[in-house]
């Protein structure tokens, strides 16, 4: 059996892994390069319990003990790092027009600045871990190679499908047809670009901004952080401590329109300039070093707020993996396994994916894409 995956982020990885753990033949395509878009520049923070009480939460849960998993045996296994470790979550708060004092309720910490509280604990050692997405997703997709699969730098323009439409024969890249037995589209908010090729309801993308800066905390919690700024806005940045002695700060999104072209995804004008001054808000050490990375990306979201994972509607051999919105770094290796066990065997013993099924959604008229 060959496999044709469209798309190297951490979905398209994953699912890359598990296929190759399988046995089967596996090719990835990929536009620009694994993880260059939000697969590389995302958070990486990972939490066991936070989606419980949504259509999400087996999915959630088990993806974060495959997380743990595959840190501990492909480190062992294939000497791989992407810098798991399991923290403290907390939430603080910091205010640009007034003092925030009276909500402080645990212990405060010494590389935020004045104007910053730590109000909650929101997460321990056990229910909240970190990564480096790009290197995660890096990582598993060279542990997908090293058990036979193949990355290919192309861009995917089309699927063919048999005469009668019910099934998907190749897909079509680069002007070449490139058969396959079955075909994944997990090409993150450009999956949207496949209603045109197969039915498939609406795909997304939601920009987020980010800044890492060379700055090694004296802990290593990760940040929820509720601002009010001079304007009076509130402003909701994360930041996550790396392992590799960075530390990652994202936040200020916008439905800004996404390019055709991963590659060419810019900030939004002034979006960085303002996060650096949030930074500067709640922790001038942080703000005072070095910028090693400023960048924007798109997470792909759907109408429901749930992803699409399972077989596309009306036509074998195609399946889809997408729409993981701000959860797709914690539920990729679930993810992946699901859509090798539903290829290879037909049935998902771990996971329940009915609330994903793409059939639950109306398929997107491909005559609304409006690229450019
Ligand atoms: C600012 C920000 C912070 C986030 N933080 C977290 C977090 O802390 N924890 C968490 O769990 N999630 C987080 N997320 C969400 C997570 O990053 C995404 O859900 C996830 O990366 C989506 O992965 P993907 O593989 O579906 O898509 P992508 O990473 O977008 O990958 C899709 C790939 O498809 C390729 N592609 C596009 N078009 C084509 C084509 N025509 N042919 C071939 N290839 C193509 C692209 O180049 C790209 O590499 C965050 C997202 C953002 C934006």
């Amino acid at each position: 059996m060959h496999v044709l995956i469209c798309g190297g982020g951490v979905i398209g990885a994953c699912t890359a892994y598990y296929l190759a753990h399988k046995g089967v033949d596996v090719t990835v395509i990929e536009r620009s390069g694994v993880a260059n878009a939000a697969s590389g520049k995302s958070g990486g923070f990972l939490a066991l319990d936070w989606c419980d009480g949504s259509e999400m939460e087996l999915l959630a849960r088990h993806s974060f003990a495959l997380h743990q998993e595959l840190a501990t045996d492909l480190g062992r296994e294939l000497q791989l790092d992407w810098g798991y470790r399991q923290v403290e979550t907390l939430s603080v708060v910091a205010s640009q027009q007034r003092d925030l004092q009276s909500l402080a309720r645990q212990s405060a910490l010494d590389w935020l600045g004045p104007a910053a509280h730590v109000h909650d604990r929101i997460g321990s050692p056990a229910t909240t871990a970190q990564l480096d997405p790009e290197r995660f997703t890096k990582g598993m997709m060279d542990a997908a190679r090293q058990k036979g699969a193949q990355v290919q730098v192309g861009t995917v323009e089309g699927i063919e499908l048999s005469e009668d439409g019910q099934l998907a024969t190749a897909a079509i890249v680069d002007g070449e047809s490139r058969p396959a037995d079955a075909l994944v589209i997990a090409m993150g908010p450009w999956s949207i670009l496949a209603c045109a090729w197969l039915p498939l309801p609406g795909i997304f993308g939601i920009k987020g901004h980010s800044t890492i800066y060379r700055f090694e905390p004296s802990s290593n919690q990760t940040l929820f952080l509720e601002i009010e700024t001079t304007e009076g806005q509130i402003e909701n940045p994360e930041v996550v401590p790396r392992a590799d002695g960075t530390t990652y700060i994202c936040g200020l999104s916008s439905q800004a329109p996404m390019p055709v072209d991963p590659a060419s995804v810019e900030s939004d004008e002034g979006a960085i300039e303002r996060l650096q001054e949030l930074t500067a808000a709640f922790s001038p050490q942080m703000a005072a070093s070095q910028v090693l990375a400023s960048q924007a990306c798109h997470r792909p979201v759907t109408e429901d707020g749930l992803p699409l994972i399972g077989a596309v509607p009306e036509v074998g051999g195609a399946y889809v993996a997408t729409g993981h919105g701000v959860w797709g770094m914690l539920n990729g290796p679930a993810t992946g396994q699901a859509m090798a066990d539903l290829i290879v065997d037909g049935s998902t013993p771990h996971v329940d994916l009915a609330p994903f099924n793409p059939g639950r959604l109306a398929r997107f008229d491909p005559d609304r894409l409006n690229l450019r």
